[in-house]
């Protein structure tokens, strides 16, 4: 089948057999720079944990990325996210299974992988979450146990461009909703967060936050793509 039907590889878009190709696979190989282990920002390689997280730790544990936001992946997640091209989820799942082959990327016991969730008026308009697409294929793959109620988004009418930083804070922070018949997913439990890309780090340091005021024990994230501040 592979052969009668190639597929484009997700960083060059050339017709070939595999998700990504070897050039393409080496070069986010070869790219690949020291992060921040908390945060997964790019800092000097003598660093653990990067100057930023030293001084306001975040509320996750641990966040891990495939790309930077900007570089070789950037089309195809696009195309994933805002057209619709939903098969390239597992083009990513599959890429990251590759690019952590020697390293697991599992860092500690988890009990739950949760997608970052979208509003029922979001999911309306896109059709799909784009984390709980990812997540799906992450928990087969991984074996890990995912679900995608635990917590909830409601949303939040107007425009946030004009907000300042603390509205913004507390706009996010009514955003989150626990689903009181999950509890017991939460409470000493290990959770690993997916999403797609992550920006500013400020959605989920607030989901973080939501899980361990309910007892989460440690929170990690596994995202595509980082955008460096
Ligand atoms: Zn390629
Ligand atoms: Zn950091």
């Amino acid at each position: 089948m592979k052969f009668l039907l190639p597929t484009s590889c997700i960083g060059c878009k050339e017709f070939q057999l595999n998700s990504i190709c070897d050039k393409c696979l080496n070069l986010l190989k070869y790219k690949r720079t020291h992060r921040c282990q908390q945060c997964a920002i790019p800092c000097l390689s003598k660093q653990d944990i990067c100057d930023s997280c030293q001084s306001h730790p975040p509320a996750f544990n641990s966040t891990l990325c495939l790309d930077s936001y900007g570089g070789l992946l950037t089309e195809s997640l696009h195309d994933y996210k805002y057209h619709g091209k939903i098969a390239l989820a597992a083009c990513f799942a599959d890429t990251w299974q590759s690019m952590f082959k020697d390293t697991s990327p599992i860092q500690s016991p988890i009990e739950w992988m949760i997608p970052v969730p979208l509003s029922t008026h979001k999911l309306h308009q896109r059709g799909f979450n784009q984390a709980w697409e990812l997540c799906k294929l992450f928990s087969k793959r991984y074996r890990m146990n995912a679900d995608p109620f635990i917590l909830g988004r409601n949303h939040i009418e107007g425009d946030q461009s004009h907000a300042n930083r603390e509205e913004r804070l507390i706009r996010l922070i009514n955003t989150f909703r626990v689903n009181p018949k999950k509890l017991d997913h939460i409470n000493n439990k290990n959770i690993l967060i997916i999403d797609d890309v992550m920006t500013t780090g400020a959605t989920l340091n607030t989901m973080a936050q939501v899980l361990k005021d309910f007892g989460a024990q440690s929170v990690h994230n596994w995202v595509i793509l980082r955008t460096p501040l």
